[in-house]
């Protein structure tokens, strides 16, 4: 199907999170069409039965553009969440009195519900509490068996299931909660294309999530643990892609030590060729304003000049007031860093090494031949999606058009720099194929009549792994004659 809309005009990805700002039709509509790439649906927040009509929205939306759509479920993981409360929020003064405890019922300015056993063992007075991404700070004063009475050195809003982290101290518990495994069940059920995996602290949580998983979704590691960072390289290897989640990173560390962590996991991402996402408090005061801070801008340049797969939006499109705004402005960003004549030199600081195989040393000639021959297209055949991944890690000059047969890879692009899949009937011979890759091109307005395009693929064709042919072809503009819709 022709795409109603143009094509992006940027590389880098957007990931916005649905949630109570925008988790209607209308709004999801509105958000693909100022730029959301892919969705996240958290679920730390909500039940299943609420998530089904999101997950609907998605589906009728990508059907009506006809533009294969990214939905990225986020498993809350082994974080330590306060209860609900009354009247939803509570705001809490500085040197006043709070009570963590066992019971369920909903709180108020004196006590809220830790619905997490492990916790009341590990905690000594003293202790350091930090509330909503260390905006607020609780100090242990006395701990019971049943409750944490506590002090609260900084104040502040603290609304329904906000996070708790305690930096001081390790709070043994599995890498999947009871809740993480039922949500698993649920995405993988509910068609999701990628599964995030919270709080992983070893290899081995990237190994069980894979085993629980197997197969029916790709696996991102959300790196926000100090211990994952030492263990990166091994993480990197198990998952499919990586997320620098920086609100809970920049409470577990000091908020000084991110920065370079960024560099680093974004770096060693690219190296390895897994997709990188850069999330949190990325337009932080877009949940409230309709413009950015300059500081914010800058942040979302940085990631982009970096080579980030994907940047990502959180509270701001999921309960600010502005999620459509956050999303353009994002783009905004995007269009400007990567229209400035000294970004493809940033962006290839970090130098990509092609392992010894053919189908990474195709990849690499393929973003050569592209700009020796100006061409204004990569096209890549692909199945299971891992010759697109090495083509993108080259962060060739021209955008990628990623033609597969089989929908779920086609969706799993998303958050892959510089593509834009398209699910496609196989082909069947040489002939077929650059006569597919022509129409497609044109079709989806990525290259017009005498364009050079670049054609990577595989024979036999339907073998994956089989990426062996680099083919050179310029459109004449005839190719779609006898292609009517
Ligand atoms: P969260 O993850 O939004 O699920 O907490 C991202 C982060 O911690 O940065
Ligand atoms: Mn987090």
């Amino acid at each position: 199907m022709d795409s109603q809309l143009s094509p992006r005009q940027r590389k880098v990805r957007v990931l916005a999170t649905l949630g109570p700002a925008s988790a209607t039709p209308e709004m999801i509509g509105r958000l693909f069409r100022a730029g959301a790439d892919a969705f996240r649906i958290n679920m730390s927040h909500g039940g299943h039965d609420d998530k089904i009509p999101v997950i609907q929205a998605i589906r009728a939306m990508e059907k009506d553009f006809g533009r294969a759509t990214t939905i990225l479920f986020d498993l809350q993981g082994p974080k330590l969440r306060v209860g609900k409360f009354k009247d939803g929020s509570i705001q809490l003064p500085t040197g006043h009195a709070f009570t963590l405890d066992r019971d369920p019922t909903p709180g108020d300015l004196h006590r809220v519900e830790l619905p997490h056993r492990e916790i009341f063992e590990a905690l000594t007075s003293g202790t350091r509490l930090l509330l909503d991404d260390g905006k607020l700070v609780l100090r242990v004063r006395h701990v019971h068996a049943d409750r944490i009475e506590t002090l609260v050195e900084v104040g502040g809003a603290l609304s329904n299931s906000k996070g708790l982290n305690v930096p001081d101290v390790i709070v043994p518990m599995a890498a999947l909660t009871e809740k993480d495994r039922r949500d698993l069940t649920f995405a993988c059920d509910h068609g999701a294309d990628w599964i995030a995996l919270s709080f992983v602290q070893r290899p081995e949580d990237v190994a069980e999530a894979r085993r629980l998983i197997g197969g029916k979704a790709a696996l991102l590691a959300k790196i926000e643990k100090p211990a994952a960072v030492e263990r990166l390289e091994e993480i990197l290897e198990l998952a499919d892609a990586v997320m620098v989640a920086r609100g809970d990173l920049g409470v577990e560390l000091p908020p000084e030590r991110v920065p370079p962590m960024q560099k680093r996991i974004v770096e060693t991402a690219r190296r390895m060729g897994r997709p990188v996402v850069v999330a949190t408090q990325m337009l932080e005061s877009m949940i409230q304003s309709p413009s950015p801070t300059r500081a914010e801008v800058s942040d979302v340049a940085t990631a982009i000049y970096d080579g980030a797969d994907a940047v990502m939006l959180s509270a701001e499109s999921a309960s600010g007031q502005w999620p459509e705004e956050a999303v353009t402005m994002m783009n905004a960003i995007a269009m400007s860093v990567e229209s400035d004549p000294g970004y493809a030199a940033r962006l290839h600081f970090t130098e990509t090494q092609p392992d010894a195989t053919t189908a990474d040393a195709l990849a690499e000639a393929a973003a050569r031949i592209a700009d020796t021959v100006s061409a204004s297209l990569i096209i890549c055949f692909t199945l299971s999606g891992s010759t697109a991944r090495r083509i993108a890690r080259e962060r060739p000059s021209v955008p990628l058009m990623v033609l597969t047969p089989k929908l779920a890879t086609a969706r799993r692009m998303g958050i892959l720099w510089g593509s834009h899949a398209v699910r496609t009937r196989d082909v069947a011979s040489f002939e077929e194929m650059v006569a597919k890759a022509k129409r497609m091109a044109l079709r989806q307005q990525l290259a017009r009549a005498g364009d050079r395009v670049v054609i990577v693929a595989g024979v036999p064709f339907g073998t994956p792994g089989s990426t062996n042919m680099i083919h050179v072809v310029r459109l004449t503009g005839d190719e779609l004659k006898g292609y009517g819709d």
